[in-house]
This record gives structure tokens, C-alpha cells and sequence, in this order.
């Protein structure tokens, strides 16, 4: 199982490093453990963990 160590913003002009354990949003799927995780700068960064 992949686990993100460091997490970052996909914004272009946004640098800031998210909260890996706080996701906003957590999505259990067949294709495996989505996450959402929601910047100060607005925008929403999706990770999928596969196990
Ligand atoms: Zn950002």
C-alpha cells in the first residue's frame, strides 16, 4: 500500500503543503481510497490510494 509522505498543493501558482492525515473528503472505491484534500487557496487536491 502507497501512502503520500509529502503533499502539496496542485495548484500552479500554489506551493502550500496539505495535511495528509486530514483529508476533506475520504472515499472508499473498488478502485481503491480517494481522497480530497481542500487548500487555503481554493483549490481541491485528489489523491487515490491503491491496496
Ligand atoms: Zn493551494
Amino acid at each position: 500500500m502507497l501512502e503520500e509522505l509529502t503533499l502539496t498543493c496542485e495548484a500552479a501558482d500554489c506551493d502550500r503543503s496539505l495535511d495528509a492525515d486530514a483529508p476533506a473528503i475520504c472515499m472508499s472505491t473498488p478502485a481503491g481510497t480517494r481522497r480530497a484534500y481542500e487548500c487555503d487557496c481554493g483549490a481541491v487536491t485528489i489523491t487515490v490510494l491503491r491496496e
